[in-house]
């Protein structure tokens, strides 16, 4: 399966790893870390926030 890459260079999409010589981002950034989220729930309770 492509997946989408962004080329931070020229601000755009491509299914290339590569564009015009650098490498290009993946376009799927990982979702937040569960291990964040608890912590985030932890600090709500603790502080009310
Ligand atoms: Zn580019």
């Amino acid at each position: 399966m492509m997946k989408m890459r962004f080329c931070n260079v020229c601000q755009s999409y491509t299914l290339s790893e590569t564009h015009h010589g650098e490498n290009t981002l993946s376009a799927h950034p990982a979702h937040f870390n569960p291990n964040d989220w608890y912590g985030l729930q932890r600090r709500k309770a603790k502080y009310g926030v």
